[in-house]
């Protein structure tokens, strides 16, 4: 009595994470596809020997209400498209895990959870390294205090994106809402938040300047670094850019340090503290996740990443660009 999982987008991340992790799944599997380019429906039919009645386009999506192999809808799509989708899961009573960032804005993601509510049915967000041996750690040593008081958290999330076309919807504002910090630097606000086990009470942001401007005339940053207050004294400083690389989450505490790197790959994550190498075994972790997510849907509770802690992260990326927008002007975050 696996739960059924349709994934709604069958591009990259679906294509070469999601639907391989859901072969090895042990909560759920994959059921169903939501796609709008007949030859993928085709494909993916044969490869995963899915039913011709558990596929649906984009048109036809609402009548997945009716159809009892889906039990979850996962939202992979362009970030724009997250809110629509998530809602019109939700209003055929079925359970969404939404990928990162939850929204484009705040006002979303709240119609988003409203909507679940209402329907009462279960919201997670995709955050995949709550289920991860070496974020984990950094959890537990931050929020324990395993080093005594944490002092301060350095975090570093950057993918060149000047390699391939610029002709792609993360480049594009209407669709990804964002530049660099909606789609990596988001790890980076997780990170601190989960190093420090709270929110920030205050961001300041700068954005960087724009050396590549035919890959970011969209309105989309090439860059951004922010700093994260929170309420005991504690900054996390942050960066992220599309312009090149990096993948850092670092932490110095009374009595040690930590530091992941990379930390917020699929694969290849190592870390070390002030006592040594931090000796985790790189997991499969979107089979963890969505088992994870699956099992707490099935017991009716909420999942360890809900759709309130998207929330919180859209209100502080919000802040942060509010903050960037106004030459780096504290903000304060309710
Ligand atoms: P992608 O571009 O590879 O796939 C997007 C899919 O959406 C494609 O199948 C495309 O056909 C479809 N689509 C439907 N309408 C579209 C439109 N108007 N414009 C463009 N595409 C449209 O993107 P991806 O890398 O698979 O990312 C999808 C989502 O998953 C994003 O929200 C991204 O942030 C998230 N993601 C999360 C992780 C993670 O580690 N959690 C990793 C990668 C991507």
């Amino acid at each position: 009595n696996k739960m059924g999982i349709a994934l709604v987008g069958l591009g990259n991340y679906s294509t070469e994470q999601l639907a391989p992790a859901l072969q090895e799944t042990e909560n759920c599997y994959l059921a169903g596809i939501v796609t709008g380019t007949p030859s993928k429906a085709e494909e993916w039919k044969n490869k995963y020997n899915i039913p011709e009645k558990n596929i649906y386009n984009y048109e036809n999506f609402d009548q997945i209400a009716d159809n009892p192999d889906i039990d979850i809808v996962y939202v992979v799509l362009p970030n724009s498209m997250h809110a629509e989708y998530t809602i019109r899961a939700a209003k055929a009573k079925k359970h969404v895990i939404c990928e990162k960032p939850m929204a484009t804005s705040v006002a979303d993601a709240q119609r988003m959870i409203e909507a679940c509510n209402q329907n009462n049915v279960k919201l997670a967000i995709g955050y995949r390294l709550h289920y991860e041996p070496f974020n984990k750690r950094v959890m537990e040593l931050g929020q324990q205090q395993v080093f005594g008081k944490v002092q301060s958290v350095e975090a570093a999330n950057s993918q060149d994106m000047t390699k391939d076309s610029p002709d792609v919807w993360r480049l594009d504002k209407e669709l990804s809402g964002g530049g660099p910090l909606m789609d990596v630097g988001i790890y980076c606000v997780q990170g601190a938040c989960y190093t420090l086990g709270k929110a920030p009470v205050a961001v300041t942001a700068q954005f960087g300047e724009i050396t590549n401007p035919e890959y970011f005339n969209n309105g989309v940053e090439q860059s951004i670094s922010w700093k994260m207050e929170f309420d005991n004294g504690v900054a996390a400083e942050c960066t992220s850019s599309y312009a090149r690389e990096a993948n850092l989450l670092a932490g110095k505490a009374e009595n040690g340090w930590w530091r992941v790197s990379p930390a917020y790959a699929y694969e290849g994550k190592e870390g070390e503290t002030s006592e040594g190498e931090m000796d985790y075994e790189n997991v499969y972790e979107q089979v963890h996740q969505m088992d994870g997510q699956a099992q707490s849907f099935r017991n009716n509770q909420e999942s360890i990443v809900p759709g309130e802690m998207g929330l919180r992260d859209m209100k502080i990326l919000e802040a942060i660009y509010e903050s960037a927008r106004n030459n780096g002007k504290r903000v304060e975050i309710s």
